[in-house]
């Protein structure tokens, strides 16, 4: 027998637990409605909750990036891949989250793995939030710290292990997303400062959801619960509202210096691309100096909200506190029923399911550039079906 035969045996388990996942294309420019597999249909599957992605300053930004400096960066930032836009995006970002300093890697994933591996290894605790997202859990893994998986959001149960945990440990990591993608609730972050703090712990926060859709400025939940100034370790990424590719750790001068030498995954990686630093960047001066698509991506949710409550009181809406919503069904036969027929009816929402998250649902995200229409359109499908 084949040593590889073990995968085929192991695809057939996952397909017959209704796991089986695979690819469907967009052939069009991304934006509030695409051509999704032939047929056009209403976007609420994206994580460009500004609209960005489309946007002609950043396309503009990107070519004239690539014309200047070519398509590939061509080395890691300590050899020969840094260029000057690289140090500019690194600024741009620390004075936008009001850090002292930033450091951008080829992708969220890679910033939380990298960032996590450096700051702590086998004498150290990691709590994490069970809820967090696969990087913040790979990363905890790859550490070799030990982890405790706290139950979502129990600020209780921390507090009881690190009052039991915390002496037998040299340093203590908390790690949590600040939106959590699946779910869309928020973490209880004033909460977390007091106890990382309490107990001499360091905290990790991922606004991977949060950068350019929270806060007064767009900075994030951090900026949104009024913590900005305190020391934490914020992580986010460029590949959300901010319409390009990449992510950030930001925090203070020694920590961002620290990481230079020690994250793996920034330093033996190349560095970001031309396009993609150049598009980063301008994205975040339109975050900062347009506020009212902001606005927009608020009143929609409010919009969806509204309509959800007046006309599907039958469906269960998980509580959200952001543009993520979800629709918990009681299955995944159930939720893959519900995603099929909305694409049939021209309205792009995925179904998700374990193992991506332990209870099936629709997830919904929001947009800036959803018209009341496209969302009203939405709640008749469900509504009828
Ligand atoms: C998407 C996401 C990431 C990864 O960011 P990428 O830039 O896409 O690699 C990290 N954390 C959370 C919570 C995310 O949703």
């Amino acid at each position: 027998m084949s040593p590889y035969a073990w995968i085929e045996t192991s695809l057939k388990t996952i397909r017959r637990a209704n796991w089986y996942r695979s690819t469907q294309t967009i052939y069009s420019c991304s934006g509030a409605v695409v051509v999704l597999e032939g047929q056009e249909v209403i976007n609420f599957a994206s994580n460009d909750y500004l609209g960005l992605a489309s946007d002609q300053r950043l396309i503009a930004a990107a070519v004239n990036a690539a014309r200047e400096f070519g398509t590939g960066s061509t080395g890691s930032r300590l050899l020969s891949g840094q260029r000057l836009l690289h140090k500019e995006l690194e600024q741009a970002i620390a004075s936008f989250k009001q850090t002292q300093d930033a450091i951008v890697f080829s992708s969220g994933y890679l910033a939380n793995i990298g960032a996590i591996v450096a700051l702590v290894g086998k004498r150290d605790l990691i709590l994490s939030d069970q809820y967090n997202h696969s990087c913040l859990k790979n990363g905890a893994i790859l550490s070799g710290a030990s982890i405790i998986e706290y139950p979502h959001c129990d600020i209780e149960f921390l507090r009881n292990q690190l009052s039991i945990q915390r002496q037998n440990y040299r340093r203590c990591l908390i790690i949590t997303d600040s939106v959590f993608s699946m779910d869309g609730d928020l973490c209880p972050l004033p909460e977390l400062l007091d106890l990382a703090d309490e107990f001499s712990c360091m905290l990790l926060v991922d606004e991977a959801h949060a950068t350019g859709v929270f806060g007064e400025s767009g900075a994030g939940c951090v900026e949104h619960f009024g913590c900005t100034g305190r020391e934490l370790i914020q992580m986010g990424t460029l590949s959300k509202a901010l319409g390009s590719l990449g992510g950030y750790i930001t925090g203070s001068t020694a920590l961002i210096d620290f990481l230079r030498n020690r994250a793996p995954s920034w330093i033996y990686t190349t560095a970001l691309s031309p396009a993609d630093t150049a598009a980063a960047h301008a994205a975040i001066e339109i975050v900062r100096n347009e506020p009212q698509r902001r606005m927009q991506l608020w009143q929609n949710v409010e919009y969806l909200k509204q309509l959800t409550q007046k006309y599907l009181p039958n469906f269960k809406i998980l509580p959200c506190s952001s543009p993520i919503l979800c629709i918990q069904l009681a299955n995944v036969t159930d939720a893959l029923k519900v995603g099929k027929h909305l694409k049939a009816a021209g309205i792009f929402a995925p179904a998700i399911r374990p193992p991506t998250v332990p209870t099936s649902r629709i997830r919904i995200t929001l947009m800036a550039t959803h018209k009341d229409v496209h969302i009203e359109k939405l709640v008749e499908v469900l509504r009828n079906m």
